[in-house]
């Protein structure tokens, strides 16, 4: 860490200490050319990615947006709040997890259905039948034949 007063390239660190409940470190630095002392935070960023739409545009990553979607396919089905909060929060943490800055939308709708089948299968069928525009009867039908035939995933 460079010097913020003369700009030296060795600083060292005379203080150390977890601050924040343990999610910041401070760090007293000295320099070594000039002897001025200042202040460091260090803490693990963890950005969520931006998302890719269709059409290619960039949007920040909106967890309103993700909220209001889950939400909404779960619409009097009988699953806790709670139940879909650790849905929601696994969600943003296996986004955080790619280690990407970009991730296409249409994997993010990918990763909610898989989540959605996990709390209720007629939040996933409604979630999928708007994001996958289901055309016609039938692909619901195929996708209901798809549920019934593949194990639940735990
Ligand atoms: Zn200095």
């Amino acid at each position: 860490m460079h010097c913020p007063f003369c700009n030296a390239h060795d600083t060292r660190v005379i203080d150390s200490r977890l601050v924040a409940e343990g999610g910041q470190v401070r760090r007293r630095r000295e320099c070594l050319s000039c002897s001025e002392r200042f202040t460091t935070y260090e803490s693990a960023e963890l950005m969520m990615p931006r998302l890719i739409k269709q059409d290619g545009s960039r949007v920040p990553f909106d967890d309103q947006k993700l909220r209001a979607g889950i939400l909404r396919s779960l619409e009097k089905r009988p699953v806790s709040v709670e139940r879909i909060e650790e849905s929601i929060n696994r969600l943003k943490h296996q986004l955080q997890a790619t280690g990407e800055r970009e991730i296409k939308s249409r994997d993010v709708g990918e990763m909610v259905m898989s989540e959605l089948q996990r709390l209720d299968e007629v939040a996933y069928i409604r979630f999928a039948s708007v994001y996958r525009r289901f055309q016609d009867l039938n692909e619901f039908r195929e996708e209901i034949d798809r549920l019934e035939k593949e194990p639940r995933p735990e």
